[in-house]
C-alpha cells in the first residue's frame, strides 16, 4: 500500500477522503523539521506539504533516489518548494489553485476597509476605554468608494480583488503583471510598477512568491505612493521589502498598510507591532472551514490521480 504523509492538522472530511490510503497523520501545526523532510522523502511515496515546509535543494541533495514520487502541496502557493531541485529529484509537484481564490480576494478586501477605514484603530480605542464619543472630525479615514485601486499580479486573486472593487465598490482598477490579460471590465495596463504606484489610492499585491518577485515593492515603489495611499499585501511577505515599508510607515510617506503576511513570517518585528497606521492579520488569506475542507480534497485528487498513474489535475 502507498504511504502518505499528511504534515499537519486538517479537517475530518480530508482525513475520511483519504481513508483508502495508509496515511500517516503528523498532529502538529508547526511546519517540518529538516530531519523530518528528510525522512518524509526516504519513508513516503506522497507527501502533502504546506506553507513553512522549505524544502530547498539541500533537502533533496541529501535523500538520493527518494521513495517519494509527490509532493501534493496544500496551497496555491509553492515557493517554499525549490522546484527546479524537486524535479531534478524525479519529484512530481502539485497545488491547489482556485480552491483560495474568493477567501483570500476577501481578506484584501478586508485589510482594505480596515486600514482605508482605519477600523483597527477604532476597535483598540474602543477596547481601551478612552472613547469620548462621536465627533465630526473623529478618525477620518480614506472613503474606499469610487477610488483607485492598483493590481500587482493579475491572476485568479488579482482578478478577484479587482473584480470585488469594480463591481461592489465603483473604483477604477489599473494593474501589472508581466503580461496583459483579457479582462471583462475595464483595467489599464502598467508596464511599469512605479507608475502604476504613482497613480492609485490603493495598491495590492497579488503575485506568488520567489526569487523573481522578492522585494518587487522596494523603496522606489513606496516612494512612489500617494500620501495618503494603502499597500495591501496578500501574497507573500518578501515580495514587500519590510524595511522599506516600515520606514515608509513611520515616515507617513504612505497612508497605511495592511498585511496578511510577512517578510520573515512568523516574525513580525516590534517596529512594525508597534505603528498605528498598519493593520496586522496573522495569514488568514483561505482561514475559512469550507475553503480549508476544499484545498484538502484538491489535494486528495491529485494525490489519488497521481497514484492511478493518470496527470494529477493541478502539477505545477
Ligand atoms: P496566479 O493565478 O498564478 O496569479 C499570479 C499573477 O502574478 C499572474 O497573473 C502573473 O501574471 C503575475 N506574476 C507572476 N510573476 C510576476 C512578476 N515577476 N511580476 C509581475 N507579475 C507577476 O496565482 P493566484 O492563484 O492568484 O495566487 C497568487 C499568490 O497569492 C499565490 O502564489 C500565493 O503565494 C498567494 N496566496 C496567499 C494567500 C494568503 O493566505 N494570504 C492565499 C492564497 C494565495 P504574469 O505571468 O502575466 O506576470
Amino acid at each position: 500500500m502507498k504511504r502518505v504523509l499528511i504534515s499537519r492538522i486538517l479537517p475530518d472530511e480530508v482525513y475520511a477522503a483519504l481513508s483508502s490510503f495508509d496515511v500517516v497523520r503528523r498532529d502538529r501545526t508547526q511546519p517540518l523539521a529538516a530531519d523530518e523532510m528528510r525522512d518524509a522523502l526516504r519513508d513516503f511515496d506522497v507527501v502533502m506539504p504546506t506553507l513553512g515546509d522549505r524544502f530547498s535543494a539541500d533537502v533533496f541533495d541529501d535523500v538520493p533516489n527518494p521513495r517519494c514520487r509527490l509532493l501534493a502541496n496544500f496551497g496555491v502557493g509553492y515557493n517554499h518548494i525549490d522546484v527546479d531541485a524537486a524535479k531534478a529529484a524525479g519529484i512530481t509537484i502539485t497545488n491547489t489553485p482556485g480552491a483560495v481564490t474568493d477567501a483570500t480576494a476577501d481578506i484584501a478586501m478586508t485589510l482594505m476597509l480596515v486600514s482605508a477605514r482605519r477600523a483597527g484603530e477604532g476597535e483598540r480605542l474602543v477596547r481601551s476605554g478612552n472613547w469620548e464619543g462621536w465627533h465630526p472630525t473623529q478618525m477620518l479615514g480614506l472613503h474606499l468608494s469610487g477610488k483607485a485601486v492598483g493590481i500587482v499580479g493579475m491572476g485568479r486573486i488579482g482578478e478577484a480583488i479587482a473584480r470585488r472593487c469594480h463591481f461592489g465598490f465603483g473604483m477604477s482598477v489599473a494593474y501589472h503583471s508581466r503580461t496583459r490579460k483579457e479582462l471583462t471590465f475595464d483595467a489599464r495596463y502598467h508596464n511599469d510598477i512605479v507608475a502604476l504606484a504613482g497613480e492609485v489610492d490603493v495598491l495590492v499585491v497579488a503575485v506568488p512568491g520567489g526569487p523573481q518577485t522578492h522585494h518587487l515593492i522596494n523603496a522606489d515603489v513606496l516612494a512612489a505612493m500617494r500620501q495618503h495611499a494603502r499597500l495591501i499585501n496578500i501574497a507573500r511577505g518578501d515580495v514587500v521589502s519590510q524595511t522599506a515599508l516600515i520606514d515608509a510607515l513611520k515616515a507617513s510617506s504612505i497612508g497605511g498598510a495592511g498585511l496578511d503576511v510577512y517578510e520573515f513570517e512568523p516574525e513580525v518585528p516590534e517596529s512594525l507591532r508597534a505603528l498605528d497606521n498598519v493593520v496586522l492579520l496573522p495569514h488568514l488569506g483561505t482561514a475559512t472551514r469550507e475553503v480549508r475542507v476544499d484545498m484538502g480534497l484538491m489535494v486528495v485528487r491529485n494525490i489519488q490521480a497521481f497514484l492511478n498513474d493518470e496527470t494529477p489535475p493541478n502539477v505545477v
